[in-house]
Formats: C-alpha cells, structure tokens, sequence
C-alpha cells in the first residue's frame, strides 16, 4: 500500500466545496488506521476485530456515478452539490469515480447546445435536463446511462443516443427517467428504454446480476467480492443448511452462496429490487432461492410464529441497522450462526447489545474498505450461540 498523502487538498480541486470525502487530507493508510481504531472501539464490548481487508488501488472505485446538472448565468453545470447547499460544483473529474463514467457525464455536457437541451434550474423549476447517472458493469464492461428529465419526451432522442454510442460505443444502454416532481430524489419513478434493454448485467463471484436503474447494487465491485466471498466463509455451509438472506437487495448475496446451501430464503421490502433477484436467480439456473418481497422485521416475526427451522441467518441492513422486531424474532429463532454485514458501525454496535444479551457472542470481525477517503466503514462479522 502505497503511503499517499496529501499535504492539502492536492488529489482533488473541489475538495473544499464538494465535502464528499471527509478523508482526503489524510494518506490511505491513515484512513486505514483511522477506521480500525473507530470500529474497534465501538465494538470493544463484544470482541475484537481480527483484519481490515484494504484497497490497492484505493481511486476511481466507484462504478455508480451521478452528476447533478444545472444553470448558473448562461453557463452549463455537471457536479455535485455544494455542502450544506443546492449549488451545483462543476465537476471535470472525480477522484473516486469510475473515470469512464465521468468522460461520459462530460460529453453529455458538451453536447446539451447543440441539442437544445436546457439543463433544470431548481429555482425558477425550469428546463429538461436534472441528473445524470451512469452505472458501470465492473467484469462486463456493460454501461448503462440514465438521464433524468422532467418530461418524458427528450427531443432528437435517436439523434442523441446515436452521437453519444458513437463517442462511447461501450455505452449498452440507455434509459430516460422522468422525474417531474419538485424534490430532492433523484430518480422518478417512470423508466423509459432509449437504447438497449433498460439494464446491465454484472458479475460477482461468478454469477451474473441484472442491475435496474432503480435497484441498490453495492458501488465498490472490487471489494464488493471481497466482502461477500467473507460472509460465505463466516456462514460456513457444508450443503445442509437453511439460510436466510435478510435485507437482500437484488439477491447478490444469497445466490452467491446458494451452491453451498440446502436451501436460501431471501427477503428485502423494495420490489423492484425482488423482481431483479427473481430474474437473478433464474439466469444463474439457482434453484434453491425462495424470495419474498416484505419488511425484514415483519418477515421474521412470522416465522418464529411459525416456530420455522433456521440455520445461518445473513442480515444486511441498511445504515440505520435491523428493527427491534427482527432481533426479538431472531432470538426466538436461534439461528446457529448470524453473519451480520453492515454499512453503519454504530448501529451495528447498537444491534450487537441486543444479539449478545440473547445468547451470542463475537466470534470473527472483518473491517472491509468499500469506500476509501470518505469516514464510512463496512464490517462483516459472525455471531455465534
Ligand atoms: N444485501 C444487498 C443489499 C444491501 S442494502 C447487497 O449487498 O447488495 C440494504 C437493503 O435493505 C436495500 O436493498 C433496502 O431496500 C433493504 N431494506 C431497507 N429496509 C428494509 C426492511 N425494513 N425490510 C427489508 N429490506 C429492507
């Protein structure tokens, strides 16, 4: 690991404005030491961490990539909101971003004029043109560009998906989101396909993943094998066991470990998300997957309802951790081991308490690096009764 560090604000111009990297005045491997020492202290109740698994090459990870656009006195803007504001920084590139992403984000920008295309001008609720958002498939190559207009119509649309595959051939597909509603989301809920089929498929540990415009997909491919080939190992199935994947997005986790399970239910309360996962499971010919599209709480009550057999249970929830109802119902449940991953170290700590005073204990803990140069830290770790 190589010892980079910034005297100032050297790696990226708009550090000051941007305040997406709270970590960018300090080299790699003070980060490192930095998110060890945070989630060592929060979990020093129950047990040790044993390893952070780190990033070589900790740049240009991110393969989800958006750009907020907008007008200031004639002038084009393509970036990222200003902290604490709804000014928009003009972004040329990203440290972090996947540099594709960002070359596509740019030729988008230049071509605007000559389309006559007005990028959105928040206050006065005006113009075409609000977001752009590329997702790049890490071992396909496949890339996907979403343009978010507040009308469903984008002008020349032909014209335009031509112009732009002929600058990016590697550009797959093409969808317009209409989002009309004045909001800081940013995505509607409308998809139209402009070019291709409306999604691109990406690989992890082997097994292909259709990703929708709308859907969660970790942003981190690199880590994102290392962070599931961990809780594999942590869930250590010899072919017999009964698995629930809790919080399961588009079914990434579950089917990457379906070959070593008797049987794997999956739950996750976003639909479009289990309707990718449903596709999911179907194109990797896994059979033992079970999806249900419900809240993980709610889920878990019934089945210890139920009084249902369960084995391993993989929980990972979003930052704001698991609900008193999941952990109550899976301390009725007994799951002989929990793999719990987690994007929010504190709520992780909170949820631990609970899981502990219950009958388990810390047995393994692996920090893994998924978003270098910001404050946030992924940790994986294993219960045991
Ligand atoms: N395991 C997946 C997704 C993790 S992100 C992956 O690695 O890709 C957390 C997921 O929890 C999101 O897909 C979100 O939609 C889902 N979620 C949020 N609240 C939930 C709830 N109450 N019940 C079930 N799923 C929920």
């Amino acid at each position: 690991m190589k010892n980079q560090k910034p005297k100032s604000n050297a790696l990226c111009p708009y550090a000051k404005k941007c305040g997406g990297c709270a970590y960018l005045n300090l080299s790699y491997e003070e980060q490192v030491q930095k998110k060890k020492k945070m989630v060592a202290d929060l979990l020093k109740p129950f047990g040790k961490v044993d390893e952070m698994i780190t990033m070589e090459k900790p740049q240009h990870y991110r393969h989800k990539v958006h750009a907020v656009f907008s007008r200031d006195k004639g002038q084009i803007l393509a970036g990222t909101y200003e902290k604490k504001s709804h000014k928009v920084v003009d972004v040329e590139s990203c440290y972090i971003d996947n540099e594709k992403a960002d070359a596509i984000i740019r030729t988008i920008k230049d071509m605007l004029p000559s389309f006559k295309i007005k990028a959105y001008d928040e206050d006065k609720d005006y113009g075409l043109l609000r977001h752009v958002m590329v997702r790049v498939g890490h071992f396909t190559g496949e890339i996907m560009v979403v343009l978010v207009l507040t009308s469903p119509i984008l002008p020349y649309k032909n014209d335009f998906v031509k112009v732009l595959r002929k600058k990016h051939p590697e550009i797959t597909a093409v969808v317009l989101n209409v989002n009309d509603k004045r909001t800081s989301m940013v995505l509607g809920s409308r998809n139209i396909t402009l070019y291709g089929k409306g999604y691109i498929v990406d690989k992890i540990l082997g097994k292909s993943f259709r990703i929708s415009p709308t859907a969660f997909y970790q942003v981190n491919p690199v880590q994102t094998e290392k962070l599931y080939a961990r809780a594999i190992e942590y869930a250590g199935l010899t072919g017999k066991e009964v698995v629930l994947d809790a919080y399961s997005g588009t079914g990434t986790i579950g089917i990457a470990m379906s070959d070593q399970a008797k049987e794997v239910l999956s739950v996750e309360l976003n639909r479009e998300a289990v309707k990718d996962a449903i596709a999911n499971a179907k194109h990797n010919q896994v059979k033992n997957v079970r999806f249900v599209a419900a809240d993980a709480g709610d889920f878990m009550v019934q089945m210890a309802e139920e009084k249902k057999h369960l084995d391993v249970l993989v929980m990972d929830p979003p930052r704001s951790g698991a609900s008193e109802a999941f952990l109550n119902a899976t301390l009725q449940l007994a799951p002989s081991r929990i793999v719990y991953v987690s994007c929010g170290p504190d709520t992780l700590a909170r949820d631990l308490k609970v899981l502990t005073k219950g009958g388990y204990r810390l047995k393994k803990c692996t920090i893994v690096e998924m978003f270098p140069w910001t404050e946030h830290a992924e940790v994986v770790t294993l219960l045991e009764r």
